[in-house]
């Protein structure tokens, strides 16, 4: 496996790398989830394709500074990972090897990311399309892989290729969860013994949400749900349209019933997709 820490170094490298390249963007700390966008990674690349692994802690995707100095940086460990699973190229870059000091040029999106988590992380998508639309770039990768948990995230990216008119497929992978349902995260290690054992009745909540009737009856079975317990607070909780992602007043299309929730200052989201005909699934 070959490591390039700047944008030079990865150009370097990918001048004789085979084709296709499909690009797998992370901020590290890897679990499970991360290694099954590694295998589907390989799965599109072929045996003899590149499969490129970005670790980067994207400090413009972070509103609060707090959550960017907490967030885990197992370098070591995230390489030999990569290398277990044949990854080809491991790209880490410093910020400053990403970001110049008076940079002023940013990707913007005005929609999708209004709602959800883009209500209260103000800059967080446009962030995450700025370094993403980076990554395509150094990388020049034909596919990228990305993960249906950060689905407002999935939504956008895709639009950010529509409207851009980039050269890249975007392909996706399902959620992966601990056996008691609570969706993989890199922050779920900073969960206390109590809150990481009470955080799965987010996704058993949505879950018996899924099943009501109603939009109101769907969010107000949820959000106490959730709320019953000591330790959460819900950040968002709600119903929306699963392709424009704007709020609902009716089950009429397939939709998506989201939340944020904060356990003391670790935020984490789950999701369930919905049809009109009250199933639940994701
Ligand atoms: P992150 O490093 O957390 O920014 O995530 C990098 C990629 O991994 C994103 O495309 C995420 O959607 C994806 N991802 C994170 N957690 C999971 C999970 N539990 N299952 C599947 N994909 C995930």
């Amino acid at each position: 496996m070959k490591i390039a820490d700047t944008g030079c170094a990865l150009r370097e490298i990918l001048k004789t790398a085979p084709r296709p390249c499909v690009l797998v963007p992370t901020m590290g700390a890897f679990h499970p989830g991360h290694i099954s966008l590694m295998l589907r990674a390989r799965e599109i690349a072929g045996p003899l394709g590149t499969v490129i692994v970005s670790i980067f802690v994207n400090p413009i995707q972070f509103d609060r500074a707090a959550d960017l100095a907490a967030y885990p940086r197992p370098m070591e460990s995230d390489l030999a990972a990569c290398e277990a699973q044949g990854v080809d190229i491991a790209f880490a870059p410093d910020a400053s090897s990403m970001y110049f000091p008076d940079r002023s040029i940013t990707v913007t999106e005005n929609l999708l990311s209004r709602g959800l988590c883009g209500a209260t992380r103000h800059g967080h998508f446009d962030g995450v399309c700025t370094v993403v639309l980076k990554l395509f770039l150094l990388s020049g990768c034909e596919v990228a892989v990305f993960g249906e948990k950060d689905f407002q995230q999935l939504a956008i990216i895709r639009r950010m290729v529509r409207d851009l008119d980039l050269p890249v497929e975007i392909d996706s992978c399902p959620t992966v969860r601990e056996p008691d349902g609570l969706a993989m995260s890199s922050r779920n290690t900073r969960l206390s013994p109590e809150q990481r054992a009470d955080a799965p009745r987010i996704r058993q909540a949505l879950l018996a949400a899924a099943t009501l009737a109603s939009v109101e009856e769907i969010l107000i079975s949820a959000r106490a749900a959730i709320e019953f317990s000591p330790f959460a607070r819900v950040d968002y909780l709600s119903l929306v349209d699963a392709e424009s992602l704007q709020a609902i007043s009716c089950m009429e299309r397939p939709a998506i019933l989201a939340t944020a929730v904060f356990y003391g200052d670790v935020r984490l989201i789950d999701h369930v997709a919905l049809s009109p005909l009250g199933s639940a699934s994701a």
